[in-house]
């Protein structure tokens, strides 16, 4: 017998709604329909416990697409609804569910609803012109159920035949939505939504094969005990997760039961050097179901370098945006997380530092990008953030550090102590040789990273440390003790044939006698610079200082040397100079291959 109903809630004007707000992710309805199939299993399965239904098994999920039909089928073996649940349930519930989220929507005005859930049954509306269902309830005796809708005002409902258990929602899809008949296409958002949901999922089997394979894991890994998963387990999982060949460097499995339930795993993936950071991915799961990629409000913004899974059946998932951000739950499993992943490095660098040393290439950039976003992180991991120094050695930071200095020190001009960085050790190569020839040490800065961070370490650390690039003031470092190298005569004789450059000059005897002169740029002008030209203002303002050193035997000779040459001479030595700090510009480098030419001809002729 069939009978006809209304639909008791006006909703012909829903759909526009709802596929304008969802259109860029309609294919969620697939993971909305299968999520119902597997739901109807689990309250089965959990009926057999209760002794309400007898034990059964063999439970799966079947999804077939016929292209010919134009229809995309979801079939279970689950617990079945009677014509009475199916008016109640479907007809009732699931589009009154619908009108809800539409309300919902248009006061929140598109807010964001995450993993867009409690749409449910309804937004499968979205691809197609008609829905049936067949359904058969777990009790005895119950007739098997026909349900059809346009999605509109009206459905009819009746008996059919169908002999065995659970629920068969054949979609019959709009015509410009017949990708989805394509089992490729199928097979992919099958991958993306219901990778780990509980129950198998089979995609057009073939009828008599043995051994079907179906689509998903219904344990993955992040399930198991930490103790019971293997390094082998550990590593299948992330390439199969991630389609990344590269093994992770290592990685932190969360399992935490109490004040909340999560579970997950984070990898830690190689990361390029000095390369535009790429964004990792961080798929959050609801009970085994996707709900969405890089959720920050749930995962701190700066774990996004790091791939992984998390799953949370706590995380009230059908909220918006703005409710997740300032709920307090989310933030406790926001610091949780932060916190889990300090303390997997602070373990690995208390026992097992050279690991962690052949690490911290990939690491350090998360690690300080961790810090620039999250001063609690900051705080977490600042004892273990190292630097190289010239000697290609790992050093704590903190280790350069000097004892905090008193306010009145600081009143009186005494700094902080000084740590003197590369930032470049090709570039520098001068400067480092004079360094190590002096006995002094330089920390290695080269990462993209590296000139904000610095800042933020002088920021958090004001009283006990200042960093100086190792080309910014040399002669202090670099100063012959206890003698004062300054040489009037020297420096007016450099002023005056330098006069048509820009450059200031300055005597000093260094403890390296073979340079004649290097040059030295303030820090701080030099970080104007430097911000400057990040923001293409132009970086025409270097204040270069020429430190010519009395301590040279060619310098000397320049007080005797004839006029002409002593021009070629200086200008050849400030050109020296200023190679081992930048790339000479094309004229310069003109002018100095002519000189050194004849220069080169003088000293043959001799
Ligand atoms: P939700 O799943 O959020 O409750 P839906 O609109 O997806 O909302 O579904 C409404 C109801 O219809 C479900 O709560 C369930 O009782 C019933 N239902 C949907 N699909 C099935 C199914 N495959 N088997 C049994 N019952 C189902």
């Amino acid at each position: 017998m069939e009978k006809q109903g209304n639909i008791q809630i006006a909703s012909e004007n829903m759909m526009p709604i709802i596929k304008k707000w969802l259109y860029s992710d309609k294919d969620i309805f697939l993971r909305e329909i299968v999520a119902n199939a597997s739901d109807a299993i689990t309250k089965l399965k959990k009926l057999e416990t209760l002794g309400e239904a007898p034990k059964g098994d063999g439970y799966k999920i079947t999804i077939t697409t016929d292209t010919k039909a134009k229809t995309l089928t979801v079939e279970d073996n689950g617990i079945g609804m009677t014509q009475d649940e199916v008016e109640r349930y479907i007809t009732q519930i699931a589009f009154s569910g619908a009108a809800d989220f539409v309300a919902k929507y248009e006061k929140t005005n598109g807010d964001g609803i995450i993993g867009h859930f409690g749409l449910g049954f309804y937004s499968a509306y979205m691809v197609s012109e008609n829905i049936e269902i067949f359904t058969k309830s777990y009790r005895d005796g119950e007739q098997a159920v026909h349900w059809v809708s346009d999605g509109n005002s009206t459905y009819t409902i009746g008996d059919t035949d169908k002999k065995t258990r659970g629920t068969k929602i054949v979609m019959h899809l709009a015509p410009e939505e017949k990708e989805f008949t394509d089992e490729k296409a199928v097979k992919k958002l099958l991958l993306k939504y219901c990778s780990f949901m509980p129950y198998p999922i089979f995609l057009n089997p073939k009828e008599g094969e043995k051994d079907p394979k179906p689509v998903n894991t219904t344990e993955p890994l992040y399930l198991k005990q930490p103790a019971d998963c293997t390094e082998e387990e550990y590593q299948n999982f992330y390439r199969d997760t991630f389609r990344d060949f590269n093994p992770p460097l290592f990685w932190i499995h969360l399992n935490m039961e109490y004040p909340f339930r999560l579970k997950g795993i984070l990898y830690f993936p190689k990361i390029k050097k000095n390369v535009d950071l790429e964004p990792g991915q961080v798929k959050l799961y609801c009970e085994q179901v996707f709900v969405a990629n890089n959720i920050k409000e749930v995962i701190p913004e700066f774990l996004m370098l790091l791939n992984g899974v998390i799953d949370c059946p706590e995380i009230p998932l059908n909220v918006s945006r703005s409710f997740l951000q300032n709920d307090a739950k989310v933030q406790k499993i926001s610091r949780y997380i932060t916190k889990k992943v300090s303390d997997k490095l602070s373990e690995l660098y208390n026992n097992d530092r050279e690991k962690y040393e052949n690490c911290w290439q990939d690491l350090s950039t998360f690690v300080k990008y961790g810090c620039l976003k999250d001063d609690d992180f900051y705080e977490k991991v600042k004892n273990i953030i190292i630097f190289k120094n010239i000697e290609g050695k790992y050093q704590p930071l903190i280790s350069c550090f000097g004892e905090s200095i008193t306010e009145e020190e600081a009143k009186k001009g005494v700094e902080p102590k000084a740590v003197y960085y590369a930032s470049d050790e090709n570039k520098q190569a001068q400067y480092i040789a004079m360094f190590r020839e002096a006995g002094l040490d330089a920390i290695v800065c080269d990462e993209y990273i590296d000139p904000h961070f610095i800042s933020y370490i002088e920021y958090q650390n004001p009283t006990c440390v200042r960093f100086l690039r190792i080309d910014a003031d040399v002669d202090a470092a670099l100063k012959a003790e206890g003698e004062n190298g300054e040489d009037k005569e020297l420096e007016t004789l450099f002023t005056d044939c330098l006069k048509n450059k820009k450059v200031r000059v300055k005597t000093e005897k260094l403890k390296n006698a073979n340079v004649p002169a290097i040059v030295n740029v303030p820090e701080f002008l030099r970080r104007m610079t430097e911000m400057n030209s990040f923001y293409r203002m132009g970086d025409d303002m270097h204040d270069v200082t020429l430190i010519v050193n009395t301590s040279n035997a060619a310098v000397n000779l320049l007080k005797t040397a004839e006029e002409g040459e002593r021009l070629r001479a200086v200008e050849q030595i400030y050109y020296l100079a200023l190679m081992s700090y930048k790339p000479l510009e094309p004229e310069e480098l003109q002018t100095f291959t002519a000189n050194t030419s004849i220069l080169l001809e003088k000293y043959l002729q001799k």
